[in-house]
């Protein structure tokens, strides 16, 4: 068993340097193995316990998902400066998974922390902090019966990946087990990963096409395939994150009240200014002085044209220095083949489904769907969705934000949006970057053909 720890956060750290982590299972039944991820998301930590066959680990489709546990509360970065509670929001699930795993399976069961973009905007506004934390949820976990992995900082170009394995292995892209009793490549195409999370988003796809940036590179090697992919994060464009740039956005030049296109008409709010300008994320609409403790009051119109209008604002879609750009100068090839939309996008996608009632297959469904979100004042917000606030005052918003992102910024048409399908689960297993990592990095996924490494052991 490995002993690998690994608490530090490193920009350079390659995605396809898994093999230090590399854990050897010796199993001696058949017994299932089980693996336990924890996605410390921004906004909050889930718990996934995952399990295979002892005796058929390198196959696509034998690695299921057991249960899974939803930490209460904000996600590990929320509680900065709080020493000891990161750890002990913990508790409730690692206690969860204790009972989940059966006792004699505890000590071979490997444990992976890896946090996303919450924790990367903390590493880049207070390091000490994040590493604080981090080190303290390394403690909670080892203080468990079960293989600790190490607890570590995912870049935006390690999560994308991950997701686009997860989401391939599930929907077992990579390898079918044939007729004659050998698994066989499929020779199918992959399936595009899209991932809207609370502080970052990801869009990650299999591309023939030159990738102009270096950066958003990424060439993976399993079971004997070369995958060229295309990946990129964008870090303070999670839902979360966009909300809360929006606000800023709109509030800079206001001082007592202001207008919120996006916020359904007969609401309002009023906020602290410092609650407004204090992500890392919202910096560049600080005005040069304001009063941190001063109210702000916030007011819906629910017009759709300026929320667009507003939305739009946010995003940069001016001075590409390459070929062609998705935004923010970032290069992006043009969008192929089918993809899947999950997280964020999910939620979005089937709010608006369920409240307008209408099918959102393209474009132009989902931009009359947002319309209608969009007119609703919130009354009839309320009234058509079971949710309870805070959300509610933000659908219009993550909607239009939804649509400038896909159509605008990433480039789906009429012809591609229908190619997207928008879930939460494949099968009974969540889709996320999570599955893919624990994959990776308990070496579940082989880079060469299953057949060369049966003639390779010896
Ligand atoms: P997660 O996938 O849990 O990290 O969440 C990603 C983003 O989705 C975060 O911004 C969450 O606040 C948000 N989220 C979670 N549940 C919902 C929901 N039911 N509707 C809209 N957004 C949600």
């Amino acid at each position: 068993m490995s002993t690998f720890k690994s608490e530090s956060y490193d920009c350079k750290y390659h995605f396809w340097s898994f093999v230090m982590f590399t854990v050897t299972f010796s199993a001696p039944s058949v017994e299932p193995i089980y693996g336990i991820v924890l996605d410390a998301g921004s906004s909050h930590t889930a718990l996934y316990i995952y399990k295979w066959p002892a005796d058929k680990q390198n196959g696509t489709g034998v690695v299921t998902q057991h249960s899974e546990c939803h930490v209460d509360g904000g996600g590990i970065s929320s509680y900065a400066g709080q020493q000891g509670v990161a750890g002990q929001s913990l508790e409730a699930c690692l206690d969860q998974a204790v009972k989940d795993i059966p006792k004699e399976r505890h000590q071979l069961t490997p444990v992976y922390l890896g946090a996303t973009a919450g924790m990367r905007l903390l590493h880049i506004s207070n390091p000490v902090q994040s590493t604080q934390i981090l080190q303290e949820v390394g403690y909670k976990i080892q203080s468990y019966p079960f293989s600790y992995q190490g607890a570590t900082i995912l870049s935006g170009q390690e999560e994308g990946a991950y997701g686009w394995v997860t989401v391939n292995y599930l929907l077992e892209n990579f390898i079918k087990y044939g007729l004659v009793g050998h698994w066989l490549s499929t020779g199918r195409p992959t399936v595009g990963a899209l991932d809207f999370g609370g502080a970052s988003t990801q869009i990650t796809f299999a591309t023939q096409e030159g990738i102009e940036d270096k950066q958003d590179m990424m060439k993976l090697h399993l079971y004997g395939q070369e995958y060229s992919l295309y990946t990129h994060s964008f870090l303070c464009y999670g839902q979360d994150q966009a909300l809360q740039r929006l606000l800023a956005h709109i509030s800079q030049n206001y001082s007592e009240s202001v207008d919120h296109p996006c916020y359904p008409a007969g609401h309002s709010r009023t906020l602290h200014f410092s609650s407004i300008f204090k992500s890392p994320c919202t910096t560049k609409y600080k005005p040069s002085s304001y009063k941190p403790q001063a109210f702000l009051i916030i007011r819906g119109t629910g017009h759709y044209e300026h929320c667009l209008g507003n939305v739009s604002e946010i995003f940069s879609f001016d001075g590409c220095s390459f070929s062609q750009c998705s935004f923010d100068k970032v290069f992006q090839p043009n969008v192929t083949g089918r993809f899947m939309a999950f997280s964020a996008f999910f939620y979005i996608h089937s709010f608006l489904q369920r409240v307008t009632g209408i099918t959102v297959n393209t474009p132009s469904q989902l931009e009359e769907a947002t319309r209608v979100v969009c007119r609703m004042n919130f009354n009839e917000v309320k009234f058509y969705s079971t949710l309870v606030l805070p959300r509610l005052q933000d659908y219009c918003a993550s909607s239009v934000f939804v649509k400038v992102l896909m159509l605008r910024g990433y480039g789906f048409s009429e012809t591609s949006f229908p190619h997207i399908s928008f879930q939460k689960k494949a099968g009974d297993t969540s889709v996320g970057w999570a599955l893919g990592y624990m994959l990776s990095l308990s070496n579940l996924l082989p880079a060469e053909r299953l057949e060369l490494r049966k003639a390779l052991t010896p």
